[in-house]
């Protein structure tokens, strides 16, 4: 049986940027299902948000509630805007590197934004900002990483947790934060990977932890129109920010492709019926030739793997399932309702997204409350305790994990259609 000060389980950004934070002088494990940098937060395009100036904090608050539907919670949107400048010098601190445009940050703009505030590395800001922090993870002597290790459940004794386990082993401690991401590979057509499908939410029922506003589920607009894939490929929004269009079969424009991704996802599929289609148009054709290939060049080389050549053809594009703004419900410190049990990133819900998540808010999402998380753990630890534990032969049945979760997401459908 292993022992340990904090267990992370997820090696997204969430659970990365509280595993860097955390104190060195206590042992970590950071636990995850696959191979560390196969995780949501890795996938990422588009960027992530600051706050630019003082000038910006009233707008960045409102278009964050607005694109939510003011479903938000205002202190913890306070919160992550506050703490966004401070979040990114800890990602610069640790070397990453932002795109820049002639020695000046380039700021990309999506669609709910009043302005140009995300950062970003070409299309590719989630593998940019994590193969360093994962090379910091990996160097770091205190934290002990268990790779192809999916956690099945935690343990909990008279209201507390002690730890979490795997098929095959324990991991003991008073600590345990589930990072674990959201719940996308339960749908057939989905931006994320299939094997990140709602495992922490599955572990939050089993053991009465509270959920909050599970059912509200974000389709992205611009997926690739693909049959036969594992994983939906994204278009980034920032290539509407660029200058692209939505064109429907009569190469006409029916949207504005610039408002936040539940109204242009809702007009994509109202084009799609009125047309009879199974999918609309992306047309990067505006942005030019040469921007296309320097600015975007993972989606550039993707499509033209899949034979779309995206400057000189229209893109099919469907919308698909693309994140979980509802979640385990905890406090700005990642606190559920279970003693010893936090929570951060997609797999929590602090209440940052409300009813619909604006575009780049979710890495910063990660790393502020990932370090407010371990700031407050470096601070505040429950104390190791003994307690006696059997391993027992609970299998983790992925069948019945889903039906616990969509019979969750529909009870909380059901109790939102009564109060509104
Ligand atoms: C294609 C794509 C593009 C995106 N672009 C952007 C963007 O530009 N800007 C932005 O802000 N957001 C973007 N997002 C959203 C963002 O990347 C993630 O949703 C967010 O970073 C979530 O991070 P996380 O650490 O909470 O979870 P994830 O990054 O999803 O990580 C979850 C981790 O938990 C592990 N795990 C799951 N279950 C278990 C288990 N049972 N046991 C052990 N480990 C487990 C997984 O293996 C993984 O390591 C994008 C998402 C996708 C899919």
């Amino acid at each position: 049986m292993k022992k340990y000060d904090v267990l992370i389980v997820g090696s997204g950004l969430a659970g990365v940027s509280t595993a860097l934070e955390l104190s060195k002088n206590y042992k970590i494990a950071l636990i995850t299902k696959k191979k560390l940098a196969d995780s949501n937060s890795y996938l990422a395009q588009g960027g992530i948000n600051v706050l630019k100036d003082e000038s910006d904090r009233k707008t960045f608050i409102e278009d964050t509630l607005k694109a939510g539907h003011y479903k938000n919670s205002l202190q913890a949107v306070e919160k992550m805007v506050d703490s966004s400048q401070d979040a990114i010098k800890f990602l610069i601190d640790l070397g990453v590197e932002f795109t820049k445009k002639s020695g000046k940050i380039d700021y990309s703009q999506e669609g709910g934004h009043s302005v140009a505030r995300g950062l970003h590395i070409n299309d590719e800001i989630g593998k940019g900002i994590l193969d360093v922090l994962y090379e910091r993870v990996r160097s770091r002597s205190n934290i002990e990483i268990f790779e192809d290790t999916p956690i099945v459940d935690v343990i909990v004794k008279n209201g507390k947790c002690y730890g979490a386990r795997s098929e095959n082993e324990v991991f003991m401690s008073t600590n345990v934060v589930l990072a674990t991401g959201g719940l996308g590979g339960l749908f057939d057509k989905s931006t994320n990977f299939p094997h990140i499908c709602g495992d922490g939410y599955a572990i939050a029922i089993k053991n009465g932890v509270k959920l909050k506003d599970i059912s509200y589920i974000q389709f992205h607009p611009t997926s690739l129109y693909e049959e036969g894939v594992d994983r939906q490929f994204l278009i980034s929004e920032s290539a509407r920010g660029e200058g692209a269009l939505l064109l429907n079969h009569k190469d006409e424009r029916f949207t504005d492709e610039m408002k936040p991704r539940d109204i242009v996802a809702n007009a994509i599929q109202k084009e799609m019926k009125k047309e009879d289609v199974d999918f609309e148009y992306l047309s990067m054709k505006p942005l030019g030739k040469d921007k296309i290939p320097n600015r975007f060049p993972m989606i550039f080389n993707e499509l033209k793997n899949k034979g779309i050549d995206p400057r000189y053809e229209n893109i099919p594009i469907v919308p698909c399932q693309h994140y979980t703004m509802g979640g385990i419900e905890c406090d700005i410190y990642g606190r559920t309702n279970l003693e010893g049990l936090f929570v951060v990133g997609e797999a929590g819900n602090v209440g940052i997204h409300g009813a619909n998540r604006l575009a780049c808010n979710s890495l910063l999402e990660c790393v502020v409350f990932g370090r407010l998380l371990a700031d407050y753990l470096n601070e505040n630890k429950f104390e190791d305790k003994e307690i006696d534990y059997k391993i027992t032969d609970a299998k983790f049945d992925k069948e019945n994990e889903s039906k616990i979760i969509f019979e969750r997401i529909r009870e909380d459908e059901k109790a939102k259609s009564i109060t509104n």
